[in-house]
This record gives C-alpha cells, structure tokens and sequence, in this order.
C-alpha cells in the first residue's frame, strides 16, 4: 500500500522526556521551506507503552520518526530490519516504516558527528595525529564508528567506566585503546582531535575535569554537548587558539539524514536553520 501524498506526511521523535527536544523545530522549518505537507510532532513515551506505540505508528500513517533518550538501544530489538552501522553503534536514531508497514532502524548520529567535524574544520583528515575520544556512552559509540569507518586508525577513549570504553574498543581491534579520566593530562599533548561525548559541560552538570593549559593550538576540539552551545571546554580551546566545533552541527546534519529517508530528500544545512535553533 503506497502512502497517500494528498495527506500529511507525519514524522516525530519519541523519547521521555521530550519537551527539551529540539527536532520539532528543525524539521517543521525544514517541512515549511521545503512546502512539504507534513508535521513533525514530539511523542513522549513510557517504557512500558514504548513497543506498542511504535508497532503502531505505520497504522496511524507515520514515514517515521527519530527516538532518543531513553529508548536508542531499545528501539534497536524491535526494528523488523537494521543497518549494518546502526548494528554495529548498538543503538537506533531513525526508524522509517516502508509502504508495506516494516519498520527499518537506522543511525544518522555518525554521519552527523563526522558532517559536522568536516564543516568545521576544513579539510580534517584522520592522519592529523591521534584523536581522543572523551565518555563512551551511546553518543561515544556513533562517534568511534564514524571516525574508524573513515579509516582513523590511533584512536583514544578515556571514561569513567574503563569496561564502557572496553566495550566499545573490543569491536575494532587495535585501532581503539581504553583509559581512564585520570590519564588524560598525559594524552592531551598527543591529540591531533579531542572529541567531548560526555554529558558533562550540559547545562545543569558539572563541566568536565580537563587539562585544558595542556592542549596544542593546532590540536581540533568538538564538544558533543549544545546547551549551552559554548561549553567551557570550547571556551578554553578556543582561548589556546585550536578550532573548536559545538555540538550543533552534529544534530541538525543527523536531522537532516533522517529528514531524506522519509521525504526523499535532504535539506541543506545552513545558517537559516542554525539561527532558528539558536534563537529558541
Ligand atoms: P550516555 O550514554 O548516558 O553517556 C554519558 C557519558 O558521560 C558516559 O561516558 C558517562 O561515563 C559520562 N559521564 C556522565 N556523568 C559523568 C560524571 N559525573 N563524570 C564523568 N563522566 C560522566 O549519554 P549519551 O547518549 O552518550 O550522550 C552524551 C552527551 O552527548 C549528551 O550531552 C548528549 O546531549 C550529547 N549528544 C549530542 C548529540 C548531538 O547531536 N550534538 C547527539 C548525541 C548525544 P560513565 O560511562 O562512567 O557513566
């Protein structure tokens, strides 16, 4: 059965909570310029209605949705199919439920981390020397696999929970080794690119513990973290001089990926959609 355009198309992003959720925003503005009749609407959801709400979504006539906290890993095991990079990340941002109602997970977090890092520091490259990966939660898992599927081969993690990061590194070999916090003074010298992918630095959380008199101009610092969008992580990278990328791009260019999968193309990141989000 094929989705009938003279409807709205509906899209949304289940989590709980999802009042703080900026990707109503996002993609209603991208729905609007783009003249696509359709609505992007937040459904807040509790585990125990969670699998039911998402069988039910290609009844109600849903192209998809985005899932956040807390459900990423959950969604993952409930998809009729997966990508090999969602898989691999262990964790699901998009579902996209085809014309026949099969519900199809993916994850568009690496490919936004690895968009934003390109945009932000031209001409990145992986051989720009070892790259430091900070936490290894679920963001920390898109990021290690978006930086290893672009051929980084000296790769860093450092977290509270060293079995977390060991975790993670077991999936790729040599190419990742673990730490804990306590060694990073030793590492910062080091890095070519110092990742942030803890939630430390949130607004309402401590800022992250970091040498930060230790860092290199010419190392690249990016903080996952986009409340507030300058972190003092960024703050001080930017004060020794390196580039210093927030967390902004990453979500607006994963919004814009899932965006293509249920309407069949890709709004282009700007400055229009960045200054919308900033003025919310
Ligand atoms: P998560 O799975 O809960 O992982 C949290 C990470 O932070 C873990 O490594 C955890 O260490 C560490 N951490 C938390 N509190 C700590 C503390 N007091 N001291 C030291 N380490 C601490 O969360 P997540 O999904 O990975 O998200 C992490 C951050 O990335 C959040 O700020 C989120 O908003 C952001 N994010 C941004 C984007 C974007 O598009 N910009 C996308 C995804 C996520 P342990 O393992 O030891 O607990």
């Amino acid at each position: 059965m094929e989705a009938d355009k003279s409807k709205p198309q509906l899209a949304g992003v289940i989590g709980c909570p999802i009042g703080h959720s900026l990707s109503p925003t996002i993609h209603n503005f991208w729905l609007k310029k783009h003249k696509i009749n359709g609505y992007y609407v937040p459904i807040d959801v509790s585990w125990e209605n969670f699998n039911h709400v998402v069988k039910t979504l290609p009844k109600m006539g849903f192209r998809g949705v985005n899932v956040t906290i807390p459900y990423k890993e959950n969604a993952l095991r409930i998809c009729d199919s997966v990508s090999d990079q969602a898989a691999l990340i262990g964790a699901v941002n998009t579902l996209t439920i085809s014309d026949d109602g099969t519900i199809h997970g993916d994850n568009t977090d690496a490919y936004g981390f690895m968009q934003s890092l390109i945009e932000g520091k031209e001409g990145w490259r992986t051989d720009e020397g070892p790259i430091l990966v900070v936490g290894a939660g679920g963001a920390a898992r898109g990021v290690v696999y978006a930086l290893v599927s672009s051929g980084a081969e000296d790769i860093h993690i450092a977290n509270r929970t060293r079995e977390r990061a060991e975790l993670i590194s077991g999936d790729y070999g040599n190419r990742v080794t673990t730490h804990t916090l306590d060694e990073i003074s030793q590492l910062v010298p080091q890095m070519g690119t110092i990742i942030n992918t803890t939630s430390l630095g949130m607004e309402g959380k401590p800022q992250l513990a970091f040498p930060n008199n230790l860092l290199r101009p010419d190392t690249t610092v990016l903080d996952l973290v986009y409340t507030p969008l300058e972190t003092e992580l960024l703050r001080d990278a930017k004060r020794r001089g390196c580039v210093a990328i927030d967390g902004l791009g990453m979500l607006l260019h994963q919004a814009s990926r899932s965006f293509s999968y249920w309407f069949e193309f890709q709004p282009v990141v700007d400055e229009d959609v960045r200054e919308l989000v900033l003025a919310k």
